[in-house]
């Protein structure tokens, strides 16, 4: 996988490799989730693709969802609710930290865990593919509010 590539064209590549194509609600729902400017539950996503598209049914927009988790390419997320909030993974990476103040979510780049994870890979003999990190806290417009 060359770094060259956009999230949308790696996307298409995981779904060719594991036999699937890049079909028009595979990639709508990429998109919807790409250029959201934060997380959408599972009801928010079928709403935005409908709009775009309406010959888009919801069926095969949760069908996709579901694949996309099962591919490890979205991992649902629980932020503030009992309802999932499907996050974009990046080569296996999504990195939160959440305000419990405002809701506000910070996204970094930097990995602190690959040590973590050769670990536990040796320690339980297994593979590790991705993670969702999260941290929780306050951020610095709610510390400045005290
Ligand atoms: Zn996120
Ligand atoms: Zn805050
Ligand atoms: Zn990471």
């Amino acid at each position: 996988m060359t770094d060259n590539l956009s999230t949308t064209e790696k996307l298409a590549n995981i779904l060719n490799r594991a036999g699937y194509k890049y079909t028009r609600p595979r990639q709508m729902v990429a998109e919807v989730l790409l250029d959201a400017k934060r997380h959408l539950s599972a009801p928010e996503i079928v709403d935005t693709v409908s709009e775009i598209d309406p010959s888009i049914g919801r069926m095969s927009i949760y069908r996709t969802l579901d694949l996309f988790t099962r591919l490890g390419l979205v991992r649902p997320a629980f932020q503030d609710s009992s309802v999932a909030h499907y996050v974009v993974m990046v080569d296996g990476h999504h990195h939160h930290i959440i305000c419990q103040g405002c809701g506000r979510v910070i996204h970094f780049e930097q990995c602190p865990l690959e040590e973590l994870t050769s670990f536990l890979q040796d320690k339980f003999n297994c593979e590790i593919n991705g993670h969702l990190l999260e941290f929780f806290g306050r951020c610095n417009d709610c510390i400045q509010q005290d």
